[in-house]
């Protein structure tokens, strides 16, 4: 999906998403103004040396929505599409994230344009070291925690601490969460994201009545949240009929070894050359039949021309922002189930947390520890999306919405605005 061929901007769908919401709560309209306003917009043009020995200017941005209730926590994603328009939307996004799940944190989200697959390791090192220094005016363990998305990765981040260490003088590992283990990281943060969708897509399953070993499952994406999603899915015994990457997608009605094809993705770079299995398009993924759909690649994947043909009963997000507004309209008057990305991927930034906490105290957890952690809060949150949906007779997304808000605005009102 490139940015000429989207025909949505990702900030009108978190708008539209956040005014349904709205209705359901009592607010006066500049209370609505505040809230949906970002805090602070940060773009950065920099330059970095190439192998070659050109130099080539890059553009960044980190922004901040919300600091009402925390510092800000929020990934960096490197991405051709990358635009102020979707990091904005994605901080919006954080903000009620974190919100929802209860962590104290405000809203924020970084990129860089640039592909990280066309660049050596070298060059992405200078890159995110200049990167790392161009928003150090807004990082800080206090102030703003960034963490991996789309693109980026533990190795990412360590150059990140390291950047930041060094311009402090001291080792800084609180500054950003989502490091490798060595340098302060938390057990289980990179399958965190992963583990939680599937929390929430097995409690979803148990309450529509799905059982798990006769329930069909289609992916969308194989990194870090949708190959981890898969993986446990198929542990917990569901049927993983389709998985794709950029490349393409794989389908076999009988279901895939899903350890084998990780395998096979790791040697080959991709799942499309995958041998016991039909080969489909990303658009064939999203529709194909099977019971529950996760989307964990980008945004705005389930539109109004992709919504009529998708089978699944339940959707569970693993991507931020995959449903477009009329996509989910028309998914909902089908009659699915959302699990929605604010809920459904929030074991990232909730072991973020825990990550952040472990090294605020120097004091680390063992891995039973936080899944047993992430377990608890993410059903906990599942169930309170859940009967609030049931009580308010509002679907699963704007529930999620107004319980987020909700507390956002509870924050706003006990601190009062400044000065
Ligand atoms: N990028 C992830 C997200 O969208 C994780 C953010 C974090 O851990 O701060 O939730």
């Amino acid at each position: 999906m490139t940015a000429t061929k989207r025909r949505y901007s990702a900030s009108d769908v978190a708008r539209a998403q956040f005014n349904k919401a709205v209705r359901y709560l009592n607010l006066d309209s500049d209370m609505v103004e505040y809230l949906v306003t970002p805090k602070r917009e940060l773009i950065v043009h920099f330059p970095v040396v190439m192998d070659d020995g050109r130099i080539r200017m890059f553009t960044g941005y980190r922004v901040h929505h919300s600091t009402v209730k925390g510092p800000t926590k929020g990934g960096i994603r490197y991405h051709p599409d990358v635009t102020l328009d979707e990091v904005r939307a994605l901080a919006m996004w954080m903000t009620w994230k974190c919100a929802l799940v209860n962590i104290p944190y405000g809203g924020a989200k970084g990129g860089v344009q640039v592909d990280p697959k066309q660049l050596t390791r070298n060059e992405l090192r200078h890159l995110t070291r200049r990167y790392a220094t161009e928003i150090s005016i807004l990082i800080s363990p206090e102030g703003d925690v960034p963490a991996p998305d789309v693109g980026t990765n533990p190795e990412v981040m360590a150059w990140i601490m390291d950047t930041y260490s060094m311009h402090r003088g001291y080792s800084t590992p609180a500054v950003v969460t989502g490091k490798p283990i060595s340098i302060g990281g938390s057990q289980g943060r990179i399958e965190a994201t992963g583990t939680g969708v599937m929390f929430t897509a097995l409690e979803a399953m148990r309450h529509l009545r799905l059982d798990p070993n006769n329930t069909r499952v289609a992916v969308q994406g194989f990194g870090n949240v949708g190959s981890v999603a898969a993986l446990r899915l198929w542990e917990q015994g569901c049927k993983i009929v389709a998985i794709s990457d950029v490349n393409g997608g794989i389908y076999a009605a009988r279901g895939l070894n899903v350890r084998d094809v990780l395998r096979h993705q790791k040697e080959a770079g991709t799942v499309t050359s995958y041998n016991e299995a039909d080969a489909i398009d990303n658009t064939e993924l999203l529709t194909c039949d099977c019971d529950v759909l996760v989307p964990a690649a980008l945004e705005g994947v389930i539109d109004e021309l992709v919504a009529p043909g998708v089978k699944a009963r339940l959707i569970a997000e693993g991507a931020n922002g995959p449903c477009t507004i009329e996509g989910e309209d028309i998914l909902l008057d089908k009659g699915a189930t959302f699990i929605p990305d604010i809920l459904c991927n929030a074991g990232g930034v909730t072991v973020s947390y825990f990550e952040w906490v472990q090294d605020l105290q120097g004091f680390f957890w063992t891995e039973n520890e936080i899944v047993d952690r992430l377990r608890r809060i993410m059903l906990e949150n599942f169930h309170a999306v859940w009967e609030t949906a049931l009580e308010k007779r509002i679907d699963m997304r704007t529930a999620a919405y107004t319980l987020a808000i909700g507390r956002v605005v509870e924050a706003i009102n006990v601190r009062g605005i400044y000065p």
